[in-house]
């Protein structure tokens, strides 16, 4: 199979939240789909690995928080790249719980699902939930980011976990020439001076060594220390 071919289905982000007891937790993903519509029904695809994944088969239900187009590039880092294992992904986060008592991001949401586990499919490296949506509301009118729009404009990675995760050698012509561009060594993020990091307030045309040195990577937050030339 040419993985290029695989790379042309089209996805959104989401986060997807859960609980456990008291705590809450919550990951990026791009696999949520709708399965019915009567009642409503969504999939999802969560790696074994993941905090949410123990979160969810406990508890029995998730939520779906749809993230819009401007969705910065650290609030998709901080719950993408980090575990929640290791820090409190919803500590400077706005959000609220949801009936189900699974956490619904509220900055950069255009709306939101709350669903109970009905259905759930081993797929070896991943799970497959299938939730019934209890409740839903639209949050904005913001246009929804797209994965094709998360990689090609905002320069996004996939994890290793995610079920879409390519080796990206095996998908990405490299340009012969790649000089100024920096590359995380934590999440494979590319700093490119011609693009900058808005996010941050870099301005395009800023060089990799003119960066403040508080900088930190937009996706993973890692120091600039981290980050290796492109050969
Ligand atoms: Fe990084």
């Amino acid at each position: 199979m040419n993985p290029k071919a695989i790379r042309k289905i089209c996805y959104g982000v989401y986060i997807i939240g859960s609980k456990k007891g008291d705590k809450i937790n919550g990951q990026i993903a791009n696999t949520v789909f709708q399965i019915t519509s009567d009642p409503p029904t969504l999939a999802i695809s969560i790696n074994k690995q993941n905090l949410t994944h123990e979160f969810i088969l406990e508890s029995k239900t998730f939520s779906v928080s749809i993230l819009s187009k401007e969705a910065p590039m650290s609030l998709i880092g901080a719950f993408g790249f980090k575990s929640g294992r290791d820090i409190d992904k919803f500590k400077d986060i706005k959000h609220r719980i949801g009936i189900t008592g699974s956490p619904i991001i509220l900055d950069y949401t255009i709306g939101y699902l709350d669903c109970e586990v009905i259905a759930i499919t081993d797929v070896g490296t991943h799970t497959i939930f299938i939730g019934k949506v209890i409740d839903g509301q639209e949050l904005s009118d913001v246009e929804p980011m797209t994965y094709d729009y998360y990689h090609k404009i905002k320069g996004g990675k996939s994890p290793k976990t995610a079920p879409t995760y390519i080796k990206e050698d095996e998908t990405e012509d490299k340009p012969a020439s790649v000089s100024g561009k920096y590359r995380c060594k934590v999440c494979g993020y590319v700093y490119d001076p011609a693009s900058g990091d808005p996010d941050s307030g870099i301005k395009p045309g800023t060089s990799f060594e003119e960066l403040p040195e508080s900088w930190t990577c937009p996706i993973c937050g890692v120091p600039k220390s981290e980050f290796e030339k492109e050969a």
